[in-house]
């Protein structure tokens, strides 16, 4: 026990916060109200102050409390608690008070032993202390360090420890990882997807990398959602301060939900903008699809063949992803995939041929007494396999539902903030504005937030038919979040690194194909990269199982990538946009290892 205090406690206490401490926070010096026992009146005997960690304080009062407690463990956490409500702890002080509860124990014990040895008055009541207290010592011994950790991390609700490389072994996290497995699948049910053969518990994420419980760090090229990046600061400190001031609903006036859809309209110069908040990209698919029809009048609509555009009612009938045609309700009509891979038009062509599907589609829905209401995209073609789309065939789609009567619902879910590089909005990458733009994922960095920007006119629509209220949409810590990730997208000009980045990563990913063949092609746009694995080249005959296999093996060298594609062969890329080159690097030699594994 004092190896591992010298070794791995005191090394650590420097860094905490100092200041004076009683130094002998025990219950006999607390002195309580003659008439009400439960309020304390005084604390006694300061003379053993001094000028030491904080933490030390919560730590000798634990130790003393703890000791006649039959349960120590609860009783430590009281007293944890207890401090914490008037002075917040912080995890680096809370995840060492076993530590000191432990050293604060063992030193009486071997103080008053050795008093009992070398007796100057009676030692009576040393030895009684001594026995009563070597049991408490026990039971403090056997609840373990990492128990004790977990229960006071619980209490004063901090997020699990995130232990260094090689702090915990992997046996012990592996019966960690079995245990939350069982209880995840009673409670949550057992067909919630989980990503990997063996799949992953993360701890912690700061910028481009998530750690899992060992401590081991994966570079994460998968995740869009922590746009700005995992924990990035800035929108942390947005968030708690938002919070610690203010967090209720738009039934009242505050500022930051106005300054904030004023910078969301500001990104569109092709007229006045309004916003109307929501909470995920469903329902901002959702609202579009409600607003469109209101607009329009038509009920009807159009959206490319396997698409996903969220999961609500009425969602859900555009987002048939694998679902056969005859089973996609007949207000829906799909359009072929504009792939220039894969697809029958390859040629410089392909953009009218692929658009002259519209016209089929419309026509379909005219004759069926719908009408068209709106086509809805994916303006970055993700959910499609990352496709690279032939220039001008967004326009010309949109162009053909407008003069049917139809508006163009941009799901910027995926495409939004910069992902696409050269613009904010996917849309704008393709040379067309949109009269409604569906937002989620990144839009709050990970906090639940969704918006849909439209026309005064298209709003003035819906409103009119409708009353429109979220209860949990645009609050103000939502706000917060999407202002700030704003505010990182402009310091760290993170659209002009989904360009270079985005290309480099495109450069390194082609050179690997002309020495893998089992990469068939490598596509994207800013900060998205699509690798397309196949068997044989000449065939195109997708590589499915080794996708499956690539991706696992990328996971074991440190690397996280996705799946995406009709055929299951497609290799996702889609980091935060703080991606640099040298992570482009890393990931590339993790591919060209895996590949080269097959
Ligand atoms: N649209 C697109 C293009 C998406 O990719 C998704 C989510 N994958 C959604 C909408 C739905 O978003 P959410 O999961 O936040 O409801």
């Amino acid at each position: 026990m004092i190896d591992h205090f010298a070794d791995r406690v005191l090394p650590l206490l420097g860094d905490l916060r100092w200041q004076i401490i009683h130094n002998d926070t025990n219950s006999s010096n607390v002195l309580v109200a003659e008439d009400d026992p439960e309020l304390i009146a005084g604390i006694i005997d300061y003379g053993d102050m001094i000028h030491a960690p904080l933490i030390s304080d919560v730590a000798i009062a634990a130790a003393g409390i703890c000791q006649h407690a039959d349960d120590p463990v609860s009783a430590i956490c009281e007293v944890a608690k207890g401090f914490d409500g008037v002075t917040p702890l912080e995890a680096e002080e809370v995840d060492l008070i076993y530590d000191l509860v432990i050293a604060r124990v063992a030193s009486e014990i071997l103080i008053c032993t050795w008093r009992i040895a070398n007796p100057t008055g009676p030692i009576e009541y040393l030895k009684d202390f001594v026995a009563q207290v070597w049991p408490a010592f026990d039971r403090l011994l056997a609840a373990g360090r990492e128990t004790v950790r977990a229960r006071l991390r619980g209490a004063l609700k901090f997020p699990p420890f995130c232990p260094g490389p090689g702090e915990i072994d992997q046996a012990e996290a592996d019966t960690v990882l079995e245990e939350m497995l069982e209880r995840r699948r009673a409670l949550l049910g057992p067909k919630l997807y989980l990503f990997y053969d063996r799949p992953l518990h993360m701890v912690r994420g700061e910028g481009v990398w998530l750690y899992d419980a060992t401590g081991r760090a994966y570079l994460d090229a998968y995740n869009n959602v922590p746009h700005v990046g995992h924990s990035h600061p800035h929108v942390l400190r947005s968030i708690t301060r938002q919070y610690a001031a203010l967090c209720t609903s738009t039934r009242y006036v505050y500022g930051n939900i106005i300054d904030y859809a004023e910078r969301l309209a500001a990104t569109f110069t092709d007229g006045p903008r309004v916003c109307v908040f929501v909470n995920s990209g469903s329902e901002a698919t959702d609202i579009s699809w409600r607003m469109a029809k209101m607009h329009s009048g038509k009920s009807g609509a159009i959206i490319i063949e396997k698409a996903y555009h969220g999961g609500t009612d009425a969602i859900d009938a555009f987002s048939p992803t694998d679902r056969p045609v005859g089973e996609i309700p007949a207000h829906i009509r799909t359009i072929v995939t504009p792939d220039t891979y894969r697809g029958a038009f390859r040629g410089n062509d392909a953009a009218a041929l692929y658009a002259a599907d519209a016209d089929r589609a419309i026509a379909e829905l005219d004759a069926a007494g719908y009408g068209v209401g709106a086509v809805m995209i994916d303006s970055s073609f993700v959910n499609h396999g990352i496709i690279d789309v032939p220039a001008g065939y967004l326009k010309l789609v949109v162009d053909k539902v407008r003069a049917a009567g139809g508006v163009f619902i941009a799901d910027e879910v995926q495409a939004g903030f910069g992902r696409m590089g050269s613009h904010m909005w996917g849309c704008q990458v393709h040379g067309v504005e949109a009269e409604i733009v569906a937002l989620g994922k990144p839009i709050g960095n990970g906090l639940a937030l969704g918006a849909i920007i439209t026309t005064p006119e298209i709003l003035a629509s819906f409103t009119e038919k409708t009353g429109y209220f979220s209860t949990f949409g645009g609050n103000p810590v939502a706000c917060a979040a999407g202002s700030a990730v704003l505010d990182v997208i402009e310091d760290e000009q993170l659209l002009a690194n989904a360009m270079e980045t985005g290309e480099y990563l495109r450069r390194g990913l082609r050179a690997l194909a002309q020495r893998h063949p089992l990469i068939g092609d490598v596509r994207g746009i800013g900060m998205i990269a699509g690798v397309e694995l196949v068997r044989d080249r000449a065939t195109q005959e997708p590589a499915k199982q080794e996708t499956k296999q690539v991706i696992n093996a990328m996971k074991e060298k440190g690397v996280l990538v996705g799946r995406e594609g009709g055929l299951g062969n497609v290799l996702k890329i889609r980091p935060p946009m703080v991606f640099k080159p040298d992570n482009a690097d890393f990931l590339i030699a993790a591919l060209d290892e895996a590949v080269a594994a097959i």
